[in-house]
């Protein structure tokens, strides 16, 4: 079913202890996008500036992706981030954010974008990520990601943002920074008792279902009230630029969340769609910007889910233990 992703369309200049790239094709609703395109049909929601080249959109549209959404502001510069990684990939500082046209961007949907069933609100300020979430009332399966700068300066707007949501998609640093709790299954299962009540007029009513804590190298966790699930990343020897792996991630998650309409949002699902978010942001990190996943092949995908699968499962080894 049709997938709708509003976010950050971006030129990103990033350095990493393996080189340095200046202004390439970037953005966390871009990255989710090509990622999320493996699965089902996905359209494109944000702001580009005069600045934005043809052949950015060519690497969207050769994977099919609806660009017809993306507003291309006269006069305006697209949105840059200016990133660098030290040898520590998981953790990075930013050198520079320049918002562009995102500063007064009041997201247009077109009836097309309107009407699909899946929506992923990429990090943007959470007041967008809601007016998009309420053009959307009867979206099925509705995701949101953010970062650390909305939790600091607009707390009450991510928690309603949050509110009207399926699923929350965050790093374990901001969950606990979100709720005060050191606890990962603590916090997330926190977020999982956050009612509707939050939300303003016009928003649906829900409240989210499932959290998944990115842990960057070390993997991902899915809390549910009921259950708890968690995979490693998928071990790879050479990571070379890893921004847009969680957006990356997320576009797997929601991607292959969204092929399955008729499959109820249960534990096996979630299972399966957490493996595919994890080879998804295996291959983002492996070069830089989107080259990796931009001419990714089906094939890779299904042949790196069955390494993870074989690489994750043991046996039920019974043994009488002492005592
Ligand atoms: P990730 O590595 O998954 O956190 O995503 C990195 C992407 O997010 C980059 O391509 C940036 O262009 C984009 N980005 C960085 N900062 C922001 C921000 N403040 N708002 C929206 N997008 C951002």
């Amino acid at each position: 079913m049709p997938i709708t992703v509003v976010g950050s369309i971006a030129y990103d200049t990033v350095k990493t202890p393996f080189g340095e790239r200046e202004r390439m094709l970037g953005g966390a609703a871009v990255h989710f996008a090509l990622a999320a395109s493996f699965f089902d049909e996905v359209r494109v929601v944000g702001p580009v500036g005069e600045d934005f080249r043809n052949e950015e959109l060519e690497v969207l549209n050769r994977r099919g992706i609806d660009v017809s959404d993306i507003e291309h502001v006269a006069g305006g510069r697209t949105f840059f981030w200016h990133g660098e990684y030290g040898w520590d990939l998981n953790t990075r500082e930013t050198h520079d954010t320049q918002l562009g046209v995102f500063e007064g961007f009041a997201p247009k949907l077109s009836d097309r974008s309107r009407s699909s069933d899946v929506l992923f609100l990429a990090n943007i300020q959470p007041d967008l990520q809601r007016d998009v979430r309420a053009q959307l009332p009867h979206a099925r399966f509705a995701a949101l990601d953010s970062m650390n700068l909305w939790i600091e300066i607009a707390r009450d707007s991510l928690v309603a943002a949050i509110s009207s949501v399926d699923c929350v998609i965050l790093n374990d640093a901001e969950l606990r920074e979100l709720t005060g709790k050191p606890n990962l299954v603590a916090a997330a299962r926190e977020i999982l008792t956050w009612a509707p009540g939050a939300n303003g007029p016009g928003e649906p009513a829900g409240g989210p279902r499932v959290v998944v804590a990115k842990q960057g190298e070390y993997g991902a966790a899915l809390i549910t009230p009921e259950s708890f699930f968690a995979l490693p990343a998928y071990p790879l020897e050479t990571v070379i630029d890893p921004t847009g792996a969680g957006d990356s991630f997320a576009g797997g998650l929601v991607g292959y969340i969204a092929a399955h309409p008729h499959e109820q949002l249960g534990e096996s699902l979630l299972r399966r769609a957490m493996a595919h978010a994890t080879v998804l942001a295996s291959f983002n990190v492996e070069e830089f910007g989107t080259d990796r996943v931009a001419r990714l092949r089906g094939a890779e995908i299904v042949a790196r889910i069955r390494e993870l699968h074989s690489m994750t499962q043991f046996s039920g080894a019974p043994l009488k233990l002492r005592g």
